[in-house]
């Protein structure tokens, strides 16, 4: 078993969604997901091409509600190249009877290969062999090669390869009520043996070029002649015919450049990628840099597991990490998406997933986690704004965040299993901030850079820290913070008030504190600037004394926790067999998660899981508590028993925590965790885009000693 290679043996239409999602190519700058070249969306293939940043803003009536959401856009694909033989169908999905069927990711160098046997309705046998690369080297260049060779006939090949504009944001099924025709075309061109195609998106109104360049070798002239063309306002193509005799190979190269009007350094997107792709150099010429660039990333990237298995796992999350967040994200304005380049799911939004992310890029590529910040950074205005409108100082980042950093949580979801609009809160989850902060923190710890806690670092630090403390009320000799929601997203309120939020969110109001001791840490470092005297006072006092909760000697997740009803697990297994999206099925029971002590992903255990158990110690008689290790181990048994594990990241960090404090029962976690994605453990959800936070996530546990 090689651990570099990710192999599927066959062509199964349940499961075409997953291996796209997996196979997905992409070098930060943007990626694309490994529909074959040939399909189009039709409900079990879903060609995607996203680039990093580029959103677009749409209206949409649901539930009697005019509600704007804003995309990370489906860009014209790029793929598109098929043939036919004589006057036949072109071939697709369907078309033809697959013989053989075989895609190979090849992680290491960053190649996807399929091979491809079919047999037409008169017999005809044809074998095809397509590898593509989405360059590492050259972020705007991408290349498909395709290998047809006839197996048992001879007669008139066509092969046409295309750019499409017509494709819409239609990935995720439970969106589709929303609008997600994103694209206007404007023009397409063909001259000089290179195809383009412009479009831009609706409403930012980016500019979105594709230019290519297809050649032909093999097969003998036909008396068509060479090559024909079809330019349409949303959609280009050539058309190529020749002679094939068989047994004869034809080889058929594709190269596509893309840039859009965000791109720096050009004089239009239109001119930029039709520039790129006349200079750029044959397939083999491009895959020799662009796995050259591969091996460099791997130098710095690769962890080591000592079971093949294991490693190959850790090298497939590892490797999107990557195509997500290379060091090309360093040249871009843009966040770290919580499902990547590679599908639709949360329309591309950024959340905190990013803290899952940073202690592994950290060390490794300051340089992107530096940028990650950035984008922060320069959203800050909008953040401060945020925290104006509700009433506080300071900056207020977004639970969801997209192009100019307002908030983008949609305001009602869709609980599938009882077809209901809802109410989303999860905007509330203020501990975004805190991330955002930690994030901070990691990048100086593993750069050691004072320049950059002096400056933007340190500013971001501060404008968090001025939100949490006027957030934060004095309530006798405590602070304390209401109406929050923790990330147990569950929980959005009690049962019997009417306000949405939860009280005194333990992992809120000890990492407020964490983040209060790192703010007089950087001023102890860099200085007090712009923070008054009042304000160290504040930051101090909160330091020593944020309120937490306990009852039956366990952190409370949240103030009142403990009056909540005990859920009847066992029941609820036996009548529902998969029981992490409770929230779904106890509002299509017509109750709620509120009532009962139950938690969609680890929420206390988040404080073991970012300060460590004696980070957490620590915190915890900083603020005046009791606390030993029979605390904490009973604490973690306590949520254990309740945590019904709805997303991605609760594994990820339940290994990571049971290792240290229960240590034989990390097991089943790590294996959830690593077979998360790989299996598509949340049942279809890895088809509509990985889970970037729990990819990272693993990569971190196995580094740990
Ligand atoms: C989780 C969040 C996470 C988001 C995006 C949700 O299901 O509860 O913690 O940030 O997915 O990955």
């Amino acid at each position: 078993m090689n651990p570099w290679l990710l192999i599927y043996n066959d062509d199964d239409p349940a499961s075409e969604g997953l291996r796209e999602a997996l196979t997905t190519l992409g070098n930060g700058y943007f990626a694309t997901r490994g529909a074959a070249p040939e399909a189009h969306a039709d409900g079990v293939r879903y060609p995607g091409t996203y680039v990093a940043g580029c959103y677009d803003r749409l209206v949409s009536r649901v539930a009697g509600r005019t509600v704007d959401n804003e995309d990370l856009v489906n860009v014209p694909n790029w793929l598109p190249l098929t043939f036919r033989v004589d006057d036949d169908d072109w071939f697709a999905p369907g078309t033809v009877e697959i013989l053989t069927a075989r895609h190979v990711l090849d992680m290491r160098a960053g190649v996807l290969t399929r091979l491809l046997r079919v047999r037409d309705s008169r017999g005809r046998i044809t074998w095809l062999e397509q590898r593509r690369l989405v360059s590492m080297d050259e972020p705007h260049l991408a290349a498909l090669r395709t290998t047809i060779v006839p197996e048992n006939w001879s007669g008139t090949l066509r092969v046409r390869s295309a750019l499409d504009g017509r494709v819409v944001n239609s990935g995720v099924t439970r969106y589709q009520g929303l609008a997600g025709r994103h694209l206007v075309p404007i023009r397409s061109h063909a001259a000089h043996g290179v195809i383009g195609l412009l479009t831009r998106t609706a409403t930012s109104r980016v500019e979105i070029a594709l230019a290519s360049r297809t050649t032909l070798t093999g097969g003998r002239d036909h008396a068509d002649g060479g090559v024909s063309h079809d330019t349409r306002k949303e959609w280009v193509s050539d058309e190529r015919t020749v002679e094939v005799a068989e047994g004869q190979e034809i080889v058929v190269e594709k190269v596509v450049a893309l840039h859009t009007s965000r791109d720096r350094a050009i004089a239009g997107s239109e001119s930029a990628a039709r520039t790129a792709v006349a200079r750029a150099g044959s397939f083999e010429a491009l895959l020799g840099r662009h796995t050259r660039a591969w091996d460099r990333l791997w130098q710095r990237a690769h962890v080591t597991a000592e079971d093949a298995d294991v490693q190959q796992v850790l090298n497939l999350y590892i490797f999107h990490l990557l195509q997500t967040a290379s060091p090309h994200l360093a040249e871009l304005d843009a966040g770290l998406p919580a499902r990547g380049l590679h599908g639709e799911a949360y329309r591309g939004h950024v959340f905190w997933d990013e803290v899952f992310a940073f202690p592994f890029l950290a060390p490794r590529f300051p340089e992107v986690t530096e940028a990650l910040l950035r984008y922060r950074w320069r959203r800050l205005p909008e953040a401060r704004w945020a925290a104006r409108e509700a009433g506080y100082t300071g900056a207020m980042f977004p639970w969801q965040s997209g192009s100019d950093g307002r908030e983008e949580t949609p305001r009602l979801h869709l609980n599938p299993r009882s077809g209901r609009w809802l109410p989303d809160h999860s905007h509330l989850q203020r501990h975004i901030g805190l991330a955002v902060a930690y994030n901070v923190w990691r990048h100086y710890l593993a750069t050691g850079d004072t320049a950059f806690l002096a400056g933007f670092g340190g500013e971001l630090l501060v404008e968090i820290a001025r939100f949490f403390a006027c957030l934060a009320v004095r309530e006798g000799d405590r602070y304390a913070i209401r109406g929050v929601m923790g990330p147990d997203e569950y929980h959005d309120g009690y049962p019997d008030r009417a306000e949405p939020g939860v009280d005194n969110n333990a992992y809120t109001n000890v990492m407020t504190a964490w983040l209060m001791r790192r703010v007089l840490d950087m001023i102890a470092l860099v200085g007090a600037g712009r923070v008054s005297r009042e304000e160290v006072d504040r930051f101090t006092a909160m330091a020593a004394r944020m309120r937490v909760d306990f009852h039956d000697g366990v952190i409370s997740q949240f103030e009142g926790y403990d009056a909540l009803k005990e859920l009847d697990w066992a029941s609820y297994r036996r009548k529902y067999g998969d029981i992490r999206r409770l929230d779904r099925i106890l509002e299509a029971e017509g109750d709620t998660p509120n009532r009962y002590k139950i938690s969609k992903q680890a929420d206390v255990l988040m404080l073991f899981h970012l300060l460590g158990s004696d980070g957490l110690g620590e915190a915890l008689t900083g603020l005046g508590h009791t606390w030993d290790s029979a605390m904490a181990a009973r604490t973690v048994d306590y949520y254990l028993a309740r945590t019904c594990h709805g997303s991605t990241l609760s594994a990820v960090v339940h290994a990571g925590v049971l290792a240290h404090v229960r240590p034989g029962a990390s097991q089943p976690f790590l294996v959830e965790a690593l077979n998360n994605d790989v299996r598509d453990l949340q049942g279809g959800t890895t088809a509509e885009g990985v889970h970037l936070g729990a990819m990272a996530g693993v990569a971190v546990l196995f580094e740990r000693p």
